[in-house]
């Protein structure tokens, strides 16, 4: 018989600001899935964009989850089997990956300014998501010919006319149908950045993760990335979203909740342990917000206790 694929979790932070409360959670939960099965887990940067994202905000997130008590096998430092693992070095895949794509030919190229592409959507989703509305999808060649000389496109993927269902392990079952959830997402910019999707599924296919574990605002997402995994021949991972951690005032955290950076959190506590022990009881692994280590609490995780309302920790937790 064949013997089950290892579990292998990841960590994949964009590097564009400080870390949060929010972040640090995700990380924990995933590191918490991986470690109790006995997996390994990956550290990927996620810094696609170079105009957003700093080689010194990768660093310091490294050096804030060694803070939390985290660790992972492989990452940019460490390495690894299915390096390099910060997506800036990553292209050669990325373009492959477009590669297998277009030789389905799956892919156009859209010349909608950003403008265009939200008027003719659907109405936006508290996540920003839209969904195109197909215009460039049909172009004749010579139309694109004609486009191209004053614009340069970006490149969208013809997404199937499917229902995706998949189970979450804490969200259990999910639909979504592509065509009214979706349509035709994009997977370079014009710019030539590649997208956030492609990169995810190429990387998560190509570092053979079995499981994501990531907050639920990216739950929809599981539904395009789904369809791009089997696209390029991957089985897609199992997908566990976790609930938010809103603000005191039940928002969700942005830069103005400097207190609850993972920075500010570390100076104000200066060990660990309270914040882990608040993220455990606020989510359900705990009876009490006592402290203690992200090891400790390793026997103590099961994806049944955790709860799936998002999450306020009361500033007192974390002073
Ligand atoms: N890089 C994404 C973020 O920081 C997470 C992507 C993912 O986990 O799939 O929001």
């Amino acid at each position: 018989m064949d013997q089950p694929a290892p579990v292998r979790g990841r960590f994949a932070p964009t590097p564009s600001g400080e870390m949060h409360v929010g972040n640090a959670f995700s990380a924990l939960i995933a590191w918490l899935s991986a470690r109790s099965q006995g997996g390994q887990m990956v550290l990927r940067m996620e810094d696609l964009d170079p105009a957003r994202t700093s080689p010194a905000f990768a660093r310091q997130i490294e050096e804030e989850l060694a803070w939390l008590g985290l660790d992972w096998d492989e990452g940019s430092e460490k390495g690894g089997p299915f390096g390099p693992y910060a997506q800036s070095a990553r292209g050669a895949f990325y373009a492959a990956a477009l590669q297998t794509l277009e030789e389905m030919g799956l892919l156009y190229p859209c010349f909608c300014s950003r403008g265009e592409r939200h008027a003719a959507a659907a109405p936006h989703d508290a996540d920003g998501r839209y969904v195109y509305s197909g215009r460039c999808r049909n172009l004749s060649p010579q139309q694109r010919r004609e486009r191209q000389k004053t614009k340069s496109p970006a490149l969208r993927v013809r997404l199937p006319a499917e229902e995706v269902v998949f189970c979450d392990r804490l969200y259990n079952w999910q639909r979504f149908f592509l065509p009214r959830d979706w349509g035709d997402i994009i997977l370079r910019r014009a710019d030539g950045v590649f997208a956030y999707h492609l990169a995810v599924t190429a990387d998560d296919g190509a570092m053979q993760i079995t499981e994501v574990v990531r907050g639920r605002d990216l739950l929809a997402s599981a539904a395009c990335q789904t369809a791009l995994f089997r696209l390029l021949g991957y089985e897609p991972p199992a997908f566990a979203h976790i609930p938010l951690i809103l603000s005191p005032e039940g928002r969700r955290l942005s830069k103005r909740d400097g207190d609850l950076s993972l920075s500010a959190l570390r100076t104000r506590l200066k060990t660990p342990e309270r914040l882990i022990g608040a993220l455990a009881f606020a989510c359900g692994l705990l009876d009490r917000p006592e402290p203690l280590t992200a090891r400790e609490l390793l026997p103590l995780f099961s994806w049944d206790r955790m709860q799936k309302e998002d999450m306020i920790l009361p500033r007192e937790w974390l002073m």
